[in-house]
């Protein structure tokens, strides 16, 4: 009853290793309403209490006062014992959505719905009694994918396509011409969500691996690959550093592309080149620093659909695992066998015990299949769920 908790991972030198599940996973892990009412101390609520609770209807305003009173609804919930936390995006709001329709992402036009949509973020975020949370990525421009790169002047649209299994294909920017530098690094995102925020933010970044499919196929004039490739693991130590100066409680790079490169490359040599371009900016940072480090896998989430998701991860996660980073956050709700995944992961690491939600809500802008207070709800369950796996298995 309680694999999904019990699993994941400490290795032999010590990464922690997070294990993602659904929502549902966990209310069905949820015990007795006596352990409710015990955990959830000054209260005698019941399991289905704690799971039809719903935002005030001010949430949807970062008005402190308006969420004060559901805060302190909150307040009366143990945190979890069990390490959890989010992955990264949140559905932007519907108003920030359609002023984008048309827009460049970086319109300054759009910077009041942006601060709004943080603050409102952090605020439901807050509510929910999570531990740690994140800006929802709200800023990121268009996706998680581009954000650093969206509107440098040597690239065009045209660059590495993602065919999704409901048919609609996401673009890469494809690079022109050197040298190539980031417009933008994630620490301006921290910066405003550690403003906002009463507890540790996470820093979701994107991978120099997914970034390097921008040089195209065949080399630019007057800029080569290989330098190409030493400025990419330049800038993107610049950001992670940058956020982990700046306190990140972790720095996250999505890696959503590992599983595909074995889709694209079923040798497993495209899988292996990424992670050693990976591996080369890790091997700049400090044992210290590489355990705030972690890296987000899954089989890529857009409009209810996936990439790759029919890639075994008995073809992944070997080789994953050979990342020099401190967390593996492993996306399992849609795995037809969990309990197969979740054997393969126990005898790859050792078992240590972490929640996250499975993937980000919506790592693309204009992503509207899930909604706000779905992905609220959800997360109220992984926090109320965790807290009772952990008192299920004694933790804490
Ligand atoms: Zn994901």
């Amino acid at each position: 009853m309680i694999a999904i908790a019990a699993v994941p991972i400490r290795d032999r030198n010590g990464r922690d290793c997070a294990n993602s599940t659904s929502a549902d996973e966990l209310i069905d892990l949820a015990p007795s309403n006596e352990i409710c009412s015990r955990r959830y101390r000054g209260s005698a609520r019941t399991r289905a209490d704690l799971f039809r609770w719903q935002p005030l209807p001010g949430v949807s305003s970062p008005k402190h006062s308006r969420r004060l009173s559901f805060r302190n609804e909150v307040a009366s919930i143990a945190i979890p014992a069990i390490p959890t936390e989010p992955i990264g995006s949140i559905p932007r709001p519907p108003e920030l959505i359609a002023a984008l329709v048309g827009r460049d992402g970086a319109d300054p036009a759009l910077d009041a719905l942006d601060d709004e949509a943080i603050g409102d973020t952090i605020a439901q975020f807050d509510a929910t009694g999570s531990p740690v949370v994140t800006d929802g990525e709200q800023r990121k421009y268009h996706n998680f994918w581009t954000y650093s790169v969206h509107g440098l002047p040597n690239t065009a649209p045209d660059g590495f396509a993602i065919p999704f299994a409901a048919g609609h294909t996401r673009r890469m920017s494809r690079l022109t011409g050197g040298p190539f530098r980031y417009r933008r690094y994630a620490d301006a995102y921290l910066d405003v969500a550690q403003r906002c925020a009463t507890v540790p933010v996470k820093q979701a970044v994107i991978s120099p691996s997914a970034l390097s499919l921008m040089y195209p196929a065949d080399e630019l004039p007057g800029y080569t690959r290989k330098q190409f490739i030493d400025d990419l693991i330049r800038e993107h130590e610049t950001e992670v550093r940058a956020c982990l100066r700046k306190g990140a409680h972790q720095v996250q790079i999505d890696f959503t592309e590992g599983r595909l490169a074995v889709k694209i490359d079923p040798s497993g040599g495209l899988l292996h080149s990424f992670i050693d371009r990976n591996n080369l900016v890790l091997a700049r940072f400090g044992e210290d620093d590489r355990k705030r480090i972690g890296v987000h896998t899954c089989p890529g989430g857009d409009c209810d659909s996936t990439h790759s998701a029919d890639v075994d991860y008995a073809d992944l996660l070997p080789a994953l695992f050979g990342m020099n980073v401190g967390n593996f956050s492993v996306a399992l709700a849609g795995e037809p066998d969990r309990v197969r995944v979740l054997e393969l992961i126990r005898n790859l690491l050792q078992p240590h015990q972490r929640t996250t939600d499975d993937c980000g809500f919506a790592p693309f802008c204009d992503d509207t299949s899930t909604s706000r207070g779905t992905a609220f709800a959800m997360i109220r369950s992984r926090v109320s769920g965790t807290a009772l796996a952990s008192d299920s298995l004694g933790v804490g």
